[in-house]
């Protein structure tokens, strides 16, 4: 990673470069980049028989539109610059994909594999103590939602914090995303990044000039895809493309190295193997290579950083196979790689569209939280009554039935999943090809990820001229 410029430099690199291409007044273009603020906080926790002081972060990029939104993520690592870069990316991966929120990210500095359960919730209660007692998380202001290490469990928590300190607030459980279903989450929410990724990918191979762009042709059947990290985002994107749509996961990319296996992976297996070992070491019928950044490098079809950011680097960026990066994780390839790649002639396909399934599933969460009624429940019922009708029309005039598979299919009415899935894949073909015209409206825009923060520039720009700045 030597000489790569940091995460936010990189972030706010590839905004001056689409910004280039608007002729926005300057301090307009500004406004949109620079970060509102960020909020850094230490507090104490009783943990493993002694007090420990953690430090945590809250950044708000964007409140253009509010309330808004951004994963936590717990990691032993994090810092301030990785949390403001996440937040801006927030701004413009919500603005790609018509989600009306603006961008915030938060951070706190611990290894959950240190602690248990216990530790965790008082933990992860303290934190959000600290953040809602400066503003930090409100149902109608700053909404987080799960990130690296963390999920619907710790949402939980965070919701429920909220809900002792305001329990007369009607909306107090819109106060964060992903949680459980039990706890006013949404079906599917903890698929939704990883489906977003395939719903994309699908959205890709439907346009063939992109797809012979990137050297490639067909559709995802038979791809050979490797991916990076079999974490929440990984796995659901993995398990997806190769159970669904006929591709190959060819190798996995884990902490402690990769397994590899031309005929494909059994991704099921694998995170079971993962989850009970910690590791992918060991795992029956696949080589497994210690050095697993080496097989960033492997020949494919797709390659798919589904980690964490910074995985691709000048470093490594020249000798990268794959014609198709796909970004399911926020950040993998810095400023500097991006540009390698670009003169490489492989096509990227950027985190600020690729992994927006996660806040717009988060949308539909929020929405369900303060219409205070689950998807489907009023019309679920009328639906199914009318495609009988339609049958019986159609019966009563045809001598032939109906086959059973499409009987069941006209008739079902659509449960909460049904709607957010069908939501969310209508969502990310939208935010692709509205990413596809903006490159072809602009001669100067070559890439999919300049043309996404134009899509964003524009949209944020338009927000601030109407209600004036
Ligand atoms: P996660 O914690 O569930 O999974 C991350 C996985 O990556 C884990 O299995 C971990 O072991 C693995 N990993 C960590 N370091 C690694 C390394 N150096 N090499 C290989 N594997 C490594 O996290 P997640 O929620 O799946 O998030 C992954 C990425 O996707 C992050 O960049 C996150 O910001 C982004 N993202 C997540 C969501 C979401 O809804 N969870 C939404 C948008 C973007």
């Amino acid at each position: 990673m030597a000489g790569d410029v940091s995460f936010l430099d990189g972030v706010n690199r590839m905004f001056d470069r689409a910004a280039a291409v608007l002729d926005l007044e300057p301090g307009l273009t500004e406004q949109i980049k620079l970060g509102k603020g960020v909020y850094q906080v230490r507090f104490p926790v009783r943990v493993n028989g002694g007090i420990r002081v953690f430090t945590g972060w809250r950044a708000v990029h964007s409140e253009h539109r509010l309330p808004t939104k951004g994963g936590i993520r717990f990691a032993p690592f994090v810092d301030q610059d990785e949390v403001e870069a996440l937040a801006a990316l927030m701004t413009f991966k919500c603005a790609v994909a018509n989600v009306p929120f603006g961008g915030a990210k938060g951070g706190l500095r611990v290894d959950p594999r240190e602690h248990g359960d216990e530790e965790m919730d008082r933990i992860t209660r303290r934190f959000a103590r600290e953040l809602i007692a400066k503003g930090f998380i409100s149902p109608a202001l700053n909404v987080p939602a799960p990130d690296m290490g963390t999920g619907a469990q710790e949402m939980a928590w965070i919701a429920d914090t909220y809900r002792e300190q305001f329990p007369n607030d009607i909306n107090a459980i819109a106060c964060v995303t992903g949680k459980p279903p039990t706890q006013g989450g949404v079906s599917g929410r903890v698929e939704a990044t990883g489906r977003g990724v395939q719903f994309a990918l699908r959205e890709f191979f439907r346009h063939s000039t992109d797809v012979s762009e990137a050297g490639l042709d067909g559709d995802l059947a038979g791809k050979r895809i490797v991916v990076q990290g079999l974490g929440n985002v990984g796995f659901h994107a993995a398990r997806g493309m190769s159970e669904e749509d006929g591709a190959r996961i060819v190798a996995i990319i884990e902490r402690d190295g990769a397994l590899i296996d031309d005929k494909g992976l059994p991704v099921d297996a694998v995170a079971e193997h993962l989850a009970r070992h910690g590791g992918l070491e060991g795992f029956p019928g696949a080589r497994f290579v210690a050095d697993g950044r080496s097989v960033l490098e492997a020949d494919c079809d797709i390659l798919i950083p589904a980690a964490l950011e910074r995985q691709i680097t000048q470093e490594n960026a020249g000798r990268i196979c794959a014609p198709l990066i796909a970004e399911a994780a926020n950040g993998p390839v810095t400023w500097d790689a991006d540009r390698i790649l670009k003169q490489r002639g492989r096509v990227m396909i950027p985190d600020v569209f690729l992994n927006a399934g996660g806040v717009i599933v988060s949308y539909f969460e929020w929405i369900k939280n303060i219409s205070h009624i689950r998807f489907g429940r009023i019309d679920r019922r009328f639906d199914e009554t009318r495609g009988e009708a339609m049958l019986s029309a159609l019966e009563m005039n045809g001598d032939r039935s109906v086959p059973d598979a499409l009987r069941s299919r006209i008739v079902r009415g659509a449960d909460e999943l049904d709607l957010i899935r069908s939501g969310l894949d209508d969502t990310m073909r939208l935010a692709y090809q509205a990413i596809r015209e903006i490159r072809q409206r602009y001669d100067e825009v070559d890439d999919l990820r300049t043309a996404a923060y134009v899509l964003a520039i524009e949209k944020i720009a338009g927000t601030y001229r109407e209600m004036g700045l």
